[in-house]
């Protein structure tokens, strides 16, 4: 075997035993740039560089020693030499057109930054403790932009856009039921005459009953496809954080952790199976969405016909109506993925062995009591539900919670 080869397939090897943990490294470090720092359209990508001869090794080391990035032993040290005692050999020095020059003289000590953001209201609390071995990074992980400011993500999107269609089409069915409604109503004088608060309920009641939401339908394979697609990767960001605290998972869990890096991870699944049946009927008949759209239009008709002592104002109130709003795709957009990561990162974080977990209030929510409780309860058993009855967040529309796991539940 000449030595061409026997490289070739060394560096063969090394690649095959490498590209998983490569992979894994981009999860990671995608979920850090998207989800951390809000930067939904981009990812991390691998450069791949070649092994190093020792002609770049040599040139790359004494670049980053005369920019003060190594000392003369780190250099030493990543050769395999010993170090040295001669003085100077652990400072660091930046190389100028006059000579070496000891780091701390070329400038100040840099302050560490305060935040991401500058000025920032929701940067991390300075009381924020660094995560101790077994805990999760996530606990960092709150301190993110307030949400509302981000960018919709692409599962976003197709979620929003999904429901403002299916939002539009009962739209124009409510309008359509509603221009019979003046002929089966009691007809008042001359056009309008004052109904009793109990007709009013009656009306408002009946025609919440008769919508037909079968429009919603139309959302239904977008909706539950993406919400499977978000809660497995859920899984995944989940379970690559927990291995950057605590490596042994990918050993001591090594079937688990596989099955979620290899999209098969039947807890995930299952969950957004069974969540997007209970939202949203296939045939837009049945679930709590429906529930939601048909209550929002009862209540929206009794205001319109409160206020307004006739039945007049009811089309051009169900053609401004928050209910079949662009405004209410998006909340449910944002909603129903922001919960799918999260229960997903639950079902990951169950799946590796984790047995407690810790509710992550947001620095946005102080002022949400329910969220607020479920964070004073500390740590939990991971199968018991926090107070609000979410066993992980989001606990509700515009909640930006998250959670901690771990392996123990702490004693005392
Ligand atoms: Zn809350
Ligand atoms: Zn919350």
């Amino acid at each position: 075997m000449n030595r061409a080869t026997s490289d070739t397939q060394q560096e063969a090897a090394l690649k095959e035993g490498l590209a998983p943990i490569m992979v894994w490294v981009k999860e990671v470090m995608d979920y850090l740039i998207q989800y951390v720092l809000g930067f939904a359209d981009m990812q991390f990508q691998w450069s791949e560089e070649e092994a190093l001869d020792p002609t770049s090794q040599q040139t790359i080391l004494t670049s980053y020693q005369k920019q003060g990035v190594y000392s003369i032993n780190d250099v030493r040290a990543k050769l395999g030499e010993d170090p040295i005692s001669e003085p100077g050999a652990n400072a660091y020095l930046i190389f100028t057109g006059t000579g070496a020059m000891p780091l701390e003289q070329v400038m100040e000590p840099p302050q560490p930054p305060s935040s991401l953001v500058p000025n920032d209201p929701n940067a991390p609390k300075p009381d924020d403790e660094p995560p101790k071995p077994g805990e999760t990074v996530s606990k960092h992980a709150h301190d993110h932009l307030h949400k509302a400011f981000e960018p919709l993500t692409s599962d976003e999107v197709k979620v929003r856009d999904a429901f403002a269609t299916a939002l539009e089409v009962v739209r124009d069915a409510a309008m359509k039921q509603a221009s019979k409604l003046g002929k089966v109503a009691p007809a008042g004088g001359d056009g309008g005459r004052n109904y009793t608060p109990d007709e009013i309920t009656t009306i408002a009641d009946e025609f919440a009953t008769l919508l037909d939401t079968s429009g919603l339908s139309l959302a239904f394979e977008d909706y539950s496809d993406t919400i499977q697609a978000v809660t497995e990767s859920g899984a995944k960001h989940e379970v690559a954080k927990l291995i950057v605290t605590d490596p042994d998972i990918a050993t001591t869990e090594a079937d688990a952790v596989a099955a979620i890096f290899g999209g098969k991870d039947p807890d995930a699944v299952k969950w957004a199976v069974e969540h997007a049946a209970e939202m949203l009927g296939k045939d837009g008949a049945g679930g709590a969405l429906e529930q939601t759209t048909r209550n929002m239009v009862r209540e929206a008709i009794a205001k319109a016909m409160q206020d307004d002592d006739s039945l007049t104002g009811i089309a051009d109130m169900l053609q401004n109506t928050y209910a079949f709003s662009p405004e209410r795709a998006e909340l449910i957009a944002r909603f129903e993925v922001g919960n799918a990561q999260m229960k997903g990162g639950y079902a990951g974080a169950l799946a590796v062995g984790m047995k407690a977990k810790k509710w992550l209030e947001s620095n946005d929510e102080n002022e949400c009591p329910r969220c607020h409780a479920n964070a004073e309860q500390g740590w939990i058993p991971i199968d018991q539900d926090f107070q609000s009855g979410d066993a992980a967040p989001l606990a509700h529309p515009r909640c930006q919670c998250d959670a901690a796991y771990r392996r123990k539940l702490p004693e005392n």
